[in-house]
């Protein structure tokens, strides 16, 4: 098993091999393997550039 996250959703799920397709999203080809804890905090910066304002505020609220 190895854990995995869409690119475009950022969706993290398990999976016994490297899905083509976003089980959530269905986008084809955004499926990564989850990267080190280090690259996961780089790529949220990054997400953040593009989400609602909504979308920001429930993530800090999680925080
Ligand atoms: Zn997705």
């Amino acid at each position: 098993m190895g854990e995995y996250q869409c690119e475009h959703c950022a969706f993290r799920f398990e999976s016994s091999r490297a899905p083509h397709v976003c089980p959530h999203c269905g986008e084809r080809g955004k499926v990564r393997p989850t990267p080190s804890a280090s690259e996961i905090l780089d790529e949220i910066e990054w997400m953040e550039k593009e989400p609602s304002r909504e979308e920001r505020r429930a993530r800090r609220e999680e925080q």
